[in-house]
């Protein structure tokens, strides 16, 4: 991998303390950028900013609880950022969770449920920490914002009906903010992921799996019912390693856009 020296710059990270969060801040603290993640549940975070510091032991970490869709959570997050670092340079809007379920079982409730969180995981990080972008891209003539979201936004998938539609929704939204905020040197972008080892597939696996059935060959199972044509999960790295060209000057002409990171499975051109 090239080698990108991001001393002195901040990077946030929503969702940081599992999967694809955490590795990318792990990615983040190896380039030597100050890491500030968040979620919800104390016990997690406070693993994960364990983990974290002991493979980083000089990491420049904070791990705050926030639920992003806490506006108050969210513009406190910001602001301890502030307070310990002074500045956001790269905002990964990761934080979030599927829903399975069909038209026929989706209530309004539900539906209002999943569009919120797949709007307002976006809207609220990336009002709260605009300024702070705004002031970095100012100074440095770089900024970025990078946005989790899933294959489901182009290629929806009648068992996942909201969080496809959700997600089509928010992949529209990118693009006019990326529109939006081109002129103040903050980009905009987004990777679209298939399937990606993490928490939320640990939890299926616990509930489904077979007896005695190992995590690779229920993995594989999938990857060959799913025809993902690489023929297995994502690694998180390898979300985080998107996320990271994209947030950083590596993609610097590059907005508005975004990386498949889904082993294949696009169907369209
Ligand atoms: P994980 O469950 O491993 O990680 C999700 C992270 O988000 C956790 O840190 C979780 O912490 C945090 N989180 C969830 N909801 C909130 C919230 N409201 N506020 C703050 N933090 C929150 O899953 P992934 O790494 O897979 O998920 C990362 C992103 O990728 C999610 O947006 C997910 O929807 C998306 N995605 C993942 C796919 C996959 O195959 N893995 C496929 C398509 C999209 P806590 O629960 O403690 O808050």
């Amino acid at each position: 991998m090239i080698r990108i020296d991001l001393n002195g710059q901040v990077a946030v990270v929503t969702g940081g303390s599992s999967g694809i969060g955490l590795a990318t801040a792990g990615l983040f603290l190896r380039a030597g950028a100050s890491v500030a993640i968040c979620g919800r549940d104390m016990e997690r975070l406070a693993h994960a900013e364990a983990e974290l510091n002991a493979q980083f032991p000089d990491a420049q970490l904070l791990a705050r609880r926030c639920n992003v869709l806490d506006a108050g959570d969210v513009d406190a997050f910001a602001q301890a950022v502030k307070a310990r670092f002074g500045r956001t340079d790269m905002l990964i809007n990761n934080a979030g969770q599927g829903r399975v379920s069909t038209f026929a079982d989706t209530s309004d409730e539900a539906w209002r449920e999943e569009l919120d969180l797949k709007y307002f995981s976006v809207i609220r990080p990336t009002r709260a920490f605009l300024p702070m972008l705004r002031e970095a891209a100012g100074a440095a003539g770089h900024a970025a914002v990078v946005c989790v979201n899933s294959l489901l936004a182009l290629q929806p998938e009648p068992h996942m009906v909201a969080t496809s539609s959700a997600r089509a929704g928010v992949q529209n939204l990118i693009k006019s903010l990326a529109v939006e905020l081109a002129p103040q040197r903050v980009r905009v972008n987004s990777i679209l992921i298939g399937i990606v080892e993490s928490g939320q597939w640990r939890r299926r696996y616990a509930k489904e799996a077979q007896p005695g059935q190992s995590w690779e060959d229920w993995t594989a199972e999938l990857a060959r019912r799913k025809n993902i044509p690489l023929g297995r999960f994502g690694k998180p790295e390898e979300a985080a390693q998107a996320l990271f060209y994209l947030a950083t000057t590596l993609s610097s002409y590059t907005t508005g856009s975004h990386i498949d990171v889904s082993g294949g499975v696009a169907r369209h051109v």
